[in-house]
């Protein structure tokens, strides 16, 4: 018997219930809470639909603790899966405390005044959960998540230590519209105009955002032009595995795509801070939110794939080897399965996953943890079972630039 509350009714938390459903023998009740409790009903007729499975819904306002709180009680689950907005992490992680219950999600805690992407804030939790008796799963979605999960597996079978890691994301799916996001459109677009970092010898690298360009043939996709980004897996990578030197994420954005960031950063429609319109204070990244397509949309006219993955070069029996971990996902398939493009569809997956090992106790613990401090070998086992199947080979060489 295994309750959970997943919090959350947009494209992830979408996948991650749908694929919760289709194994009942995991999760036998699931409950799905959201500020917009329509979405939930739509969620849920989809998934009675889909696999027969009854989701129970509730409306919820995640921000609001003792309200949190109160609906963990009533559900009594073993687990709160939160999908919502990265804003919700501490609120959730207070009211699982307050109802002593367990904690994962697939994104750091982000003030909304900031953006600013560090763990910092959530580990700040480690004595209260540890004290408690619970434990707190951070950042189970792909990356952050899988791309973590792909390192510890290295790390464990195929390299002695690892020198550099490099972590791929591409995007090759098209949904014909001029300029949309393929998730949260706010949390998005401020993560890919924050300054690129990466971990070399010891510290933090800054530079400009998106201003290192680098193409690379991904398999399944073709060349694509990649751009140095920082990734909030950086911190957790360079944090359990400090011996390696250099540690950087890349990801795929199309010519169009760059385009209109620039403009809309230059007009200032980027903003976070609040501006005054016609009498009242809006905030014009919020603003931008609203006119732009919800990602969900864009689930029916998503096509072409996403391969994502790492690269690690370091030494095996005193050879130096590059080995390459990655899945490829289909967006046309995704949306076939669960309603929802790929690039949900790959969080949503591993979230579940990371929940199916909590529920079941192949993950346990007290305190605040991130996946690179379990087990990779069960996760990917599950990876090729529940629809994100990954591939390993040798490279020639490490990566030339
Ligand atoms: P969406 O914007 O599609 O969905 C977010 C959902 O959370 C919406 O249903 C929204 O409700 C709900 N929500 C927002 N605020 C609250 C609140 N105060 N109380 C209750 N519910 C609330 O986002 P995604 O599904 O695309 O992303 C979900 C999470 O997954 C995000 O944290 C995102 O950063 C993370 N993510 C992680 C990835 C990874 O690989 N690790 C990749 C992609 C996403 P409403 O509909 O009413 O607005």
């Amino acid at each position: 018997m295994s309750r959970v509350l997943v919090i959350g009714a947009g494209g992830v938390g979408s996948v991650a219930v749908h694929k919760m459903a289709m194994s009942p023998e995991i999760f036998s009740h699931i409950t799905l809470a959201s500020r917009t409790k329509a979405k939930c009903d739509a969620i849920a007729d989809s998934v009675k639909t889909r696999t027969g499975v009854v989701v129970e819904t509730a409306a919820l306002d995640a921000d609001d603790i003792a309200a949190t709180t109160a609906l963990i009680q009533k559900v009594k689950p073993v687990l709160v899966v939160n999908l919502a907005l990265p804003y919700q992490d501490l609120a959730i992680m207070e009211a699982c405390l307050a109802a002593g219950v367990n904690y994962l999600d697939t994104a750091n805690y982000e003030p909304r005044d900031q953006a600013k992407f560090e763990y910092s804030w959530q580990w700040a939790y480690q004595d209260r959960f540890k004290e408690a008796g619970l434990m707190a799963l951070l950042g189970c979605g792909f990356d952050p998540g899988v791309t973590s999960v792909f390192t510890t597996y290295t790390a464990k079978h195929l390299l002695d230590s690892i020198e550099t890691l490099d972590i791929l994301d591409c995007n090759g799916g098209d949904h014909g519209h001029p300029f949309a996001t393929n998730f949260n459109p706010e949390i998005n677009l401020r993560e890919v105009t924050a300054p690129s970092r990466h971990w070399e010898n010891g510290q933090w690298v800054e530079g400009p955002a998106l201003a290192k360009k680098q193409v690379f043939d991904f398999d399944q996709v073709g060349p694509k032009n990649m751009y140095l980004m920082y990734h909030e897996e950086l911190e957790s990578l360079a944090k359990f595995y400090p011996e390696i030197k250099r540690i950087r994420f890349w990801m795929t954005f199309g010519d169009a795509y760059l385009k209109h960031l620039d403009v809309l950063g230059n007009v200032g429609m980027l903003r976070i801070d609040p501006v005054m319109f016609e009498g009242r204070e809006i905030i014009p990244l919020q603003f931008l939110k609203a006119l732009l397509p919800e990602p969900a949309s864009l689930g029916p006219r998503t096509k072409g794939k996403t391969n994502i993955g790492t690269i690690a070069t370091g030494l095996k029996d005193g050879a130096q080897k590059t080995i390459y971990i990655n899945n490829v996902c289909d967006h046309e398939e995704a949306y076939a399965e669960t309603g929802s493009q790929a690039v949900s569809y790959t969080t949503g997956v591993p979230a579940m996953i990371g929940a199916a090992l909590m529920v079941q106790g192949v993950y346990s613990g007290a305190g605040v943890f991130n996946l690179e401090q379990m087990d990779p070998d069960p996760f990917m086992d599950m990876l090729n079972v529940h629809g994100l199947p990954w591939k390993m080979r040798e490279l020639a060489a490490p990566l030339d630039f």
